[in-house]
């Protein structure tokens, strides 16, 4: 049977057992909130024809909420005494693949020949990710080959407000415009720092991304993530500057510019995301 670690007093106990202290440095804060976890599960929308990616399972809270209602779960946890912990706790449990392995080394490809009872079904992604890789882990899962249903994540709340910022302001960033191209951005849920143990500093929230099939999505990706990392590079940037490294010199951008009708004299951050597309897609065709 799997012990639900869905209070701090049972976790204290399992970890002291094991002379496990918590690690800070690895984003170790554990969910102790059985509403909270249902409410992450269920943001999934997850039905037994599922596939789950599970990025940093931890003591496995959410694991097992993700077991009952998913055909597979394939988990990735770094931390080796809560590797197993795992594997004592869900040894037996079939629709599990355990992974002892750092999210960002984890090759994605590996998933393609997972399969639940039912064959293949859809890709989600579901994780109270660790703080310290929440940008990076979620780039390389945007730019990955796999097609994803849905990711749901718990995130730091100002995390959560730069995902669904809007143009100008201070939280609006190169992941925001870059996550709104992929798909669409929902804020699900407040979450407060009480619900872990041990608390963190800062509050959370529950985010859902449902990618927007788009054709062009691959080929025009690579150039979007060149502009919106020359536009954020150096904020208070004018438009001009920032195309100017990525266009050749300030001629091929200001007539890239002026082509799109966007004034040159623009801010980087002032752009939305319909323009950085076109200026992605004008760069493309200029190379095609
Ligand atoms: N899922 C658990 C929960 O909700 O209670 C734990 C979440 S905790 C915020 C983040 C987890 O990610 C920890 O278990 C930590 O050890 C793990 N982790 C940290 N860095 C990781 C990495 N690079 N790859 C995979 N897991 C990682």
């Amino acid at each position: 049977t799997i012990t639900q670690f869905t209070s701090p007093k049972l976790i204290r106990e399992i970890l002291a057992q094991r002379n496990f202290a918590p690690r800070k440095s690895l984003g170790q804060n554990f969910l102790v909130d059985g509403n909270i976890l249902d409410k992450i599960a269920n943001a999934a929308e997850l039905d037994p024809s599922d596939r789950v990616l599970e990025i940093g399972p931890g003591l496995g809270a959410l694991t097992a909420k993700l077991l009952e209602r998913a055909g597979l779960v394939v988990a990735v946890e770094y931390d080796r005494g809560l590797y197993s912990i795992l594997q004592e706790q869900f040894g037996e449990a079939a629709n599990l693949r355990l992974n002892h392995q750092d999210f960002m080394e984890f090759d994605l490809g590996r998933l393609s020949g997972a399969a639940t009872a039912s064959g293949t079904g859809r890709w989600k992604v579901v994780a109270n990710l660790p703080y310290y890789i929440t940008t990076p882990a979620i780039f390389k899962l945007v730019e990955s080959e796999i097609a994803w249903a849905a990711m749901v994540f718990l995130v730091q709340k100002e995390v959560a407000l730069r995902m669904t910022a809007e143009p100008g302001g201070k939280d609006y960033g190169a992941l925001t415009v870059m996550l709104n191209y992929y798909g669409r951005v929902e804020r699900v849920a407040p979450v407060p720092k009480t619900v872990f143990y041990p608390a963190p500093q800062v509050d959370s929230a529950i985010v859902r991304i449902r990618p927007v099939a788009d054709p062009e999505h691959r080929r025009l990706y690579p150039y979007l993530h060149r502009v919106v990392q020359a536009a954020f590079g150096q904020r208070r940037k004018t438009v001009l500057n920032a195309l100017q490294s990525v266009a050749g010199d300030k001629e091929a951008g200001g007539a890239i510019l002026e082509s799109l009708g966007i004034d040159p004299g623009r801010r980087g951050e002032t752009l939305d995301g319909e323009e950085f597309a076109a200026l992605a897609r004008a760069l493309r065709e200029r190379d095609s």
